[in-house]
């Protein structure tokens, strides 16, 4: 038996990545493929009909430009879409409008630690928007078709063959999913489908200098599945190398309770696509000094960004908090134009935002909090002019129903009172009402003070500043 270290593992990452706009690639439906009833979301251009003519989605074009530039891809100045002819039932048109000949970026890259602990620059080949087919809905014995994911702006983005293992993969998939949350290009949820990501594994003798023969691993629910699949394919084609056999070139599928793959279909040759240039869709220019644009409009990058935020002195469980719940983005557009408030703020998201997120089972990304909104009412509470209370009742507020952080404030009558006038006033009513309490503390039994406080706040209805309230309270007692 050959121990699997005489094999080199060499894996690919193609990834399909749903944009965040508003509408489809190539008409105005609304891109919300779960958030509408089945086949809602349709129109005579994403259903193919004859005669209906595709438009090419800016926004979608932007966005695909910002991944490119955020991976560090070379843009191509022109760009054109092919159709990409197959059949199968979830493709109603009988074509897809793909990206073949002139993806929009090539030959970028992402950073990730590799295997022997360096860093390691995964080579990206190439990046290229296309639409998303319909959706096959398996239930009750029957397959039904939702239209409302036809159309729907896709990214494909797929690197060399340059990763060497399992953890590789899952570590590439992670980060590129990080850096596109973070860049706002997608919100990648993986359980609705908007990242998936593909492995295309293959092992050969260490020192041939050859490629084995690669097997393709579909639509990984997880990343850590990716890794397993990965991982049992090592495993699973040194056992056939072993033996003297050659692995098969074909499609598998992962199956996690059993933790293994299982045969999809075998792929005799590449398909024949019979890809030729969309007709109805003449050639594109980015124009450059669009390009530049928005290449100016890319924040810090997202390795450096978590630099910054070491660098200010963040401490590492915030740091896994913060990127956890993928808020790295929403954090720096809060803190843009203020380092030192940038700590406040995230150790405010992570203590207060985080603690709504897990009692409402609600991500950030999927609340009506903005970061300007949640920066101001970190602002107010530094100010005083809301207490911790009337703090996380406003952050309540804008998490549940949005909105700006002071008029949440004043509509929940949360502003603390400053007015000295005003709280010497109330003093003066409850010193008035609790005689007995008054009286017992001048005797020395100091300790009624605090149902003193307790009462004066309560007829401020919490709006006091403790602080000054306590000050002139113990002024009055005195
Ligand atoms: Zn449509």
């Amino acid at each position: 038996m050959t121990a699997k270290g005489d094999y080199l593992t060499t894996v690919g990452v193609e990834v399909h990545v749903e944009l965040a706009t508003a509408a489809k690639m190539f008409c105005p439906c609304p891109n919300s493929p779960q958030d509408l009833p089945p086949n809602r979301a349709a129109c005579p251009v994403c259903l193919g009909l004859p005669g209906a003519l595709p438009v090419i989605n800016r926004e979608a074009v932007r966005l695909a430009l910002r991944a490119a530039l955020a991976l560090h891809c070379r843009i191509n100045e022109v760009i054109w879409f092919e159709r990409k002819n197959y059949i199968y039932p979830d493709l109603v048109k009988g074509y897809q409008i793909s990206q073949y000949v002139r993806p929009l970026g090539e030959w970028g890259w992402l950073a990730i630690a590799g295997d022997d602990g360096r860093e390691k620059r995964v080579a990206i080949r190439r990046l290229h928007m296309e639409e998303d087919t319909c959706k096959l809905v398996h239930a009750g014995g029957a397959a039904r078709i939702d239209v409302n994911r036809s159309g729907v702006p896709l990214m494909e983005i797929v690197t060399e063959p340059v990763l060497s293992s399992g953890r590789e993969a899952e570590e590439y998939a992670r980060k590129l999913r990080a850096i596109l949350v973070y860049n706002g290009i997608s919100r990648c949820r993986l359980q609705r489908g908007e990242m998936r990501a593909e492995a295309n594994v293959s092992i050969a003798p260490r020192g041939s200098g050859e490629l084995g023969i690669r097997t393709e691993i579909k639509n990984q629910a997880g990343f850590n599945h990716m890794r397993s699949a990965i991982e049992y394919e090592e495993r699973r084609q040194a056992g056939i190398l072993d033996g003297g056999g050659v692995p098969r070139q074909e499609t598998r599928g992962w199956d996690d309770v059993n933790q293994r793959t299982f045969v999809q279909r075998s792929k005799e040759d590449a398909h024949d696509y019979r890809y030729f240039p969309e007709p109805d869709l003449p050639p594109a220019r980015l124009a450059p000094d669009w390009v530049e644009a928005e290449r100016a409009k890319l924040p810090v990058s997202y390795d450096d960004y978590l630099g910054e935020l070491r660098g200010l002195g963040l401490g590492e469980a915030d740091i896994e908090a913060l990127t956890r719940n993928d808020a790295l983005g929403f954090l720096r557009l809060a803190g843009e134009g203020g380092a030192s408030k940038t700590v406040l703020l995230a150790k405010r998201l992570v203590k207060d935002v985080f603690s709504l997120v897990n009692s409402t089972g609600r991500p950030l990304d999927e609340s009506k909090l903005e970061p300007l909104p949640f920066r101001r009412a970190v602002e107010l509470l530094e100010e005083g002019k809301l207490n911790g209370e009337g703090f996380r009742k406003v952050l309540e507020t804008l998490f549940n129903a949005g909105g700006e952080a002071e008029a949440a404030a004043r509509a929940g009558d949360l502003i603390i009172e400053r007015d000295d006038d005003a709280l010497e006033k109330a003093i003066a009513k409850v010193l008035s009402e609790v005689q007995p309490l008054v009286a017992e503390y001048r005797t020395g039994k100091k300790a009624v003070r605090n149902a003193i406080f307790g009462r004066v706040m309560r007829e401020l209805k919490k709006k006091g500043d403790p602080r000054l309230v306590g000050e002139l309270l113990d002024r009055a007692l005195e």
